[in-house]
């Protein structure tokens, strides 16, 4: 099923008959796939953000641009348990 992030353009499903505002974030016969996850510095491993994911969109870890206040710079920030 295609799924569209701005609203309403998803196809109507003729179960439910429902338009959903937010798609992404229902999962309709099957298991919410947000988890949450850390994102810690790699330069320095401080654990500086606490944030979900959709382990759908991405099942493999996260690797995110942030700002580091320890480094005091944007450094790259992976996902960890
Ligand atoms: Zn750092």
């Amino acid at each position: 099923m295609a799924e569209s992030l701005d609203g309403c353009r998803v196809k109507v499903d003729s179960d439910f008959g429902l338009c959903y505002s937010r798609i992404g974030n229902l999962r309709l016969g099957g298991a919410v796939m947000r988890v949450g996850i850390t994102l810690a510095c790699s330069q320095c491993k401080q654990r500086n953000y606490v944030t979900t994911k959709d382990k759908r969109k991405h099942p493999e870890k996260m690797e995110i641009r942030k700002y580091c206040r320890f480094c005091n710079t944007h450094t790259l920030h992976k996902e960890t348990k």
